[in-house]
């Protein structure tokens, strides 16, 4: 029997109308997890509102109720950030998917939070524009979503994470204000920077009900792949390439492992040795100018290939490779459970990065690869695991454990774009030290009942 109370129930029917809430078991299930490894949690209910007032509503009674509320967008997280709380609801912005205003002259859009990605980016194409970042889940991240965690992704180099991007946010507090936070000025010195704390605060702040990002101009594209013989020699073309002025709109690595992992799934044959994927974004003479110069560079330094896309489509073949990485993992390694990383380091540390996760992997008896957005240090890493070899589990536990604090001892970050969540709540004080205490205090002052996804970001 569902434990929620009939009172809360007579009250939910009262503020929302019919069809906006479900206590299904089946319906529930559906929303007990996120696409991380975390442990499933059934929510009481999903309730699905329609506007900011009936957010608001709904997070007025469960502040009265002491009842915890897990946002939803896309449910995409990887770190357990969407899991719902024990005992709460989910509040799941599916139904708030609409793009309110898109203001060309100002490079802006004023939109719902539950848009998707790349629903936002094909609407704002025919203004010839488009919200950057990038995320490889752009099939199903939400613009709340990525809000909520701060997301990043293939073109974050050049254009910067959400937080960047984020002008002007209407939020649920806790006790049911509404209030906006920001302005629709590029750039303002007034007063404390309410949206940049909101942004990555993985709805425990307040709930996003209405957003204005800041977009860009629809550029140019060329691409070019390099491989290399070593990751010095990658790494090294990475820092002449922005030392010579140029700022790629991506540049991505995938380490020999992952392009073993391609060639397999793909049936490709690409050199099985560091590689490079670069894009240069501008104008049409810009990007031809710098992808010579990055072409001369990488031969310099001794590049074994560099292959321009000459078309489209192998445009499309050359980021195949990039993209299809996780699934060729997930092909090859099937039935496996899979450790995922996402740690950042500044860009000197990056090799020295990668070398440790290998030399971990040799010592712990694991296959891991390694890939990520090497403009600005963020790697993501990848080993196998079979569910059922509970040695092996502990083993990866283990490698992932000392490569995020190889990171953290080396300035770097536990998350540079998937957040904390349930999965890296350990690191937070490693990360931040005394500062999390300021953290918390603020949480208090904005949620002093504690509804606003508990459990999350902080041990208890
Ligand atoms: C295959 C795959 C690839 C991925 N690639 C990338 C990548 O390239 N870059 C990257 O950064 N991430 C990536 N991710 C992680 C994830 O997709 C992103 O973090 C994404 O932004 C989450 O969006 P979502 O709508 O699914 O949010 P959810 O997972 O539903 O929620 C994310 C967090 O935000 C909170 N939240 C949701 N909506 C709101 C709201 N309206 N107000 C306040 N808080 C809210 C939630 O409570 C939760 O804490 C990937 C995930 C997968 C599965």
């Amino acid at each position: 029997m569902n434990p929620i109370s009939p009172f809360f129930l007579v009250q939910l029917q009262i503020l929302l109308p019919p069809a906006s809430y479900s206590l299904e078991s089946s319906v529930l299930e559906g929303y007990s997890h996120d696409e991380s490894s975390q442990k499933a949690v059934m929510p009481l209910a999903v309730v699905w509102p329609e506007n900011a007032g009936q957010i608001a509503a709904v997070l007025k009674l469960c502040n009265e109720q002491r009842i915890p509320v897990t946002a939803r967008g896309g449910g995409s997280s990887l770190e357990g950030n969407a899991v719902p709380s024990p005992g709460g609801i989910v509040l799941s912005l599916e139904k708030m998917n609409t793009v309110l205003e898109i203001l060309p002259e100002d490079f802006q859009v004023r939109l719902q939070p539950g848009v998707i990605y790349d629903d936002l980016n094909r609407q704002l194409a025919r203004f010839g524009l488009f919200f950057a970042p990038g995320p490889s889940s752009g099939d199903v991240a939400t613009i709340g979503g990525m809000v909520g965690n701060n997301a990043g992704g293939m073109n974050a180099l050049r254009y910067g994470v959400t937080r960047d991007h984020v002008l002007r946010l209407q939020v649920a507090l806790a006790d049911g204000a509404l209030l906006w936070f920001g302005t629709r000025a590029m750039k303002s010195s007034s007063g404390f920077d309410l949206v940049r704390l909101m942004v990555g605060s993985e709805g425990m702040l307040g709930i996003v009900t209405e957003i204005v990002l800041r977009l860009h101009g629809l550029p140019e594209r060329r691409t070019a792949l390099a491989h290399f013989p070593t990751l010095e020699t990658a790494a090294q073309a990475v820092f002449e390439v922005m030392r010579s002025g140029i700022l790629p709109g991506a540049l991505e690595l995938m380490d020999a492992v992952s392009i073993q992992h391609l060639n397999i799934f793909k049936k490709w044959s690409w050199p099985e040795t560091p590689t490079l994927l670069f894009e240069f974004h501008g104008a049409p003479r810009g990007i031809a100018e710098e992808l010579e110069i990055t072409r001369q560079l990488c031969q310099e330094i001794g590049a074994t290939t560099f292959r321009e896309a000459a078309s489209p489509a192998e445009r499309e073949q050359l980021w195949a490779g990039r993209k299809e990485i996780t699934r060729a993992e997930q092909d090859i390694f099937a039935g496996h459970i899979f450790f995922k990383g996402d740690i950042a380091v500044p860009l000197s540390q990056y090799v020295p990065t990668i070398q440790k996760a290998q030399n971990l992997a040799e010592e712990h008896g694991l296959s891991i690869s390694a890939f990520g957005h090497a403009g600005d240090g963020n790697l993501h890493t990848t080993i196998p695991a079979l569910p059922g070899d509970a040695e092996a589990c502990i083993r990866a536990e283990k490698l992932m454990d000392d490569l995020i604090r190889f990171a953290l001892s080396v300035g770097g970050t536990a998350s540079g774009e998937h957040g904390i969540g349930l999965a890296k709540r350990k690191y937070l004080s490693e990360e931040h030290g005394a500062a999390v205490e300021v953290m918390r205090r603020i949480k208090q002052v904005l949620d002093p009942n504690g509804i606003l996804n508990p459990g999350k970001m902080f041990l208890e």
